[in-house]
């Protein structure tokens, strides 16, 4: 993984946020934000509750509208356009803390729905897809089960496969194990470091830092709307720089 980590500075750019600033009525939420991920990064967010962490990732997809600065994603700017905002959820999967499956479908028809009706995709085919993601988040055998027969852990791997049954250039996470067990926390975090490998371009908010040592290029760490400061995963932990990075992560290592 090592080889890989560095190998990723030459790469095309696949979001690209700069001076970006966004207020939720008078709060002033996220405080002139700079980051730019290149294709097969993995980046880790993390910071206090509060500090606009989710924010920032859900501006990436916009699912959050900001009033200042520039998003792009794979060049594409997000503006109010309509079909920029389009094209860039085409290219981005997003995985939430709650995995928001569909409980009255089967969990091959969770992953069937947005091949099919977004996509247009024959049935057979959104099946096909479906199936091969199951197989590799690794419960092929739960396909014809709802979500209300799975384990926490299983559905938010649906979740995953889910996402990537729409062949997401970019997958964001924030804080997927956190609403899960302890013992569900890491067949999700396998997952995800098998993404990883694959050279998926990430942006996890996540409080794993056994996760971010042993798959990030970088962590972010995020402070009341701003980023405070970002390194590779080794340097960020044995020498953080500022007192409030230090504060958190003695609080959370
Ligand atoms: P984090 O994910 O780091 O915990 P959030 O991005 O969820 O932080 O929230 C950052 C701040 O913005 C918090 O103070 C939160 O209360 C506030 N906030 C989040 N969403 C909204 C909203 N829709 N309207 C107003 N304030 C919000
Ligand atoms: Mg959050």
């Amino acid at each position: 993984m090592n080889a890989a980590r560095n190998s990723v500075e030459r790469n095309p750019v696949a979001i690209d946020i700069s001076g970006l600033n966004k207020w939720y009525g008078s709060f002033h939420v996220l405080r002139n934000i700079d980051l730019t991920v290149r294709r097969g990064e993995r980046i880790v967010v993390c910071g206090p509750s509060g500090s606009g962490k989710s924010t920032m990732i859900r501006c990436i997809n916009r699912l959050e509208e900001h009033q200042q600065g520039r998003i792009a994603v794979d060049g594409i700017e997000l503006t109010s356009d309509l079909k920029n905002i389009d094209n860039v959820r085409r290219e981005v999967g997003m995985v939430f803390q709650h995995f928001n499956l569909f409980p009255h479908l089967t969990i091959l028809e969770n992953c069937m729905l947005a091949p099919v009706w977004v996509r247009k995709m024959p049935r057979s085919q959104a099946e096909e897809v479906a199936m091969h993601f199951l197989t590799r988040v690794k419960i092929p055998d739960q396909a014809r089960k709802y979500p209300g027969q799975l384990s926490g852990g299983q559905q938010q791997r649906v979740a995953i496969a889910r996402s990537l049954c729409m062949n997401p250039k970019i997958m964001l996470f924030d804080e997927p194990t956190s609403a899960l067990d302890p013992e569900m926390i890491k067949e999700v975090l396998d997952t995800m470091i098998q993404l990883a490998e694959d050279g998926m371009t990430m942006v996890c908010v996540t409080h794993e830092m056994g996760f971010a040592q042993a798959v990030a290029n970088r962590v972010i760490f995020m402070d009341q709307g701003q980023i405070v400061e970002q390194n590779e995963p080794a340097a960020f932990f044995s020498a953080p720089r500022s007192e409030r990075t230090k504060l958190f992560l003695g609080q959370v290592l």
